[in-house]
């Protein structure tokens, strides 16, 4: 791993919110060959915390992880959690503070705070603290979260370069602005004069009708510098990530590549592009199937396991089966970001 070369190719990184990947041990995960994983700022604050993160070395040492691992800011969760009532909290020009259900203390996520948070966790690639809202959201209130996300953006990159003495690290701004193009152009520019490692397409990925934001994403890819990083945040499906990545993005994760393999809904190159790829192993259609999940796979699934085996297993809800499943999935996204490459 050299992290000046993070995000230079075609790079997708699966999930391993509170610091695994779920039902892989890092060996696991490495068999399929995945380079980089994605781990959740918020989730490791309040459930593994900031002093333990420390006195264990950082989530790499912890989950024995010679990989990239990217962390997010861990203001979209606490927004989200907050807007829809789950969590009490409230947002304000100094970031966000949030009651947490864990352990029913106060914390504040301010733009300094959520990289420090971040240094703790000891993750290679930084997200900055930006103003996310709702997809549907009037101009006004894109513009203020334009606003705030730029001001937040300059807090970030003050703090994190006065803590980042030796080693090197990636720090990535979010670009904000919603469904406005003018805005999602103004916010890129500007950040793009601050100078990032890498440039992040914030907000919502797809419209109300499921279909991806093309239009904001090229507005994006064309006010942002070419040599730096593009992370498309949380894409996406198998056609999605291969029109994004036609569009020019280059970082891609999303949470249901294992979570889909969880629910039975793997993928396979022998279905090809029209049906994205899948194949639903629960369909009874695959009871008896000797073939395994995709002809074409090198996965320790596929060249061991039948559709029949994946299939019962999933029925049984026996946890082999989840394992089995995720890597093959896993295994898939690699393969088929090496075909786009
Ligand atoms: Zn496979």
């Amino acid at each position: 791993m050299n992290i000046e070369d993070f995000g230079k190719n075609l790079i997708f990184l699966p999930d391993a919110t509170k610091g695994a990947v779920k039902f892989l041990t890092t060996d696991q995960l490495r068999s399929t060959g995945t380079q980089g994983v994605v781990v959740n700022t918020l989730h490791l604050l309040i459930n593994l915390g900031v002093e333990k993160m420390e006195k264990l070395g950082g989530i790499k040492s912890i989950m024995n992880w010679e990989g990239y691992v990217l962390s997010d800011s861990g203001g979209f969760q606490v927004y989200s959690l907050i807007h829809s009532e789950k969590w009490k909290g409230g947002i304000d020009e100094n970031g966000v503070t949030f009651i947490s259900p864990k352990d029913g203390l106060k914390h504040t996520l301010t733009p300094e705070s959520a990289i420090d948070i971040q240094l703790a966790i000891d993750s290679d690639v930084l997200v900055c603290l930006d103003d996310c809202r709702f997809s549907e959201v009037s101009r006004k209130e894109a513009e203020i979260s334009v606003e705030r996300t730029l001001r937040w953006a300059q807090r970030c990159k003050k703090h994190f370069e006065k803590k980042i003495l030796k080693s090197k690290k990636l720090l990535s701004c979010v670009v904000q602005g919603a469904g406005y193009l003018d805005l999602r152009e103004m916010c890129a520019k500007e950040l793009s004069k601050m100078n990032f490692d890498g440039y992040n397409f914030g907000g919502y990925v797809v419209n109300s009708e499921g279909n991806l934001v093309t239009d904001e994403m090229e507005k994006v890819i064309e006010n942002i510098p070419k040599e730096k990083f593009k992370y498309v945040m949380g894409v996406g499906k198998p056609n999605d990530i291969i029109k994004c990545a036609e569009i020019g993005y280059t970082v891609f994760d999303t949470v249901l590549v294992t979570r889909n393999a969880r629910h039975g809904s793997l993928y396979s190159f022998d279905e090809g592009k029209e049906t994205d790829y899948l194949l639903r192993i629960g369909n009874s259609q695959y009871a008896k199937d000797e073939k395994p999940i995709d002809s074409t796979c090198d996965c320790e699934t596929c060249k061991n396991y039948s559709r029949a085996y994946i299939n019962y297993l999933l029925k049984i809800k026996e946890p082999t089966g989840y394992t089995l499943a995720t890597i093959h999935n896993l295994r898939f996204y690699q393969r088929l970001i090496n075909s786009l490459q």
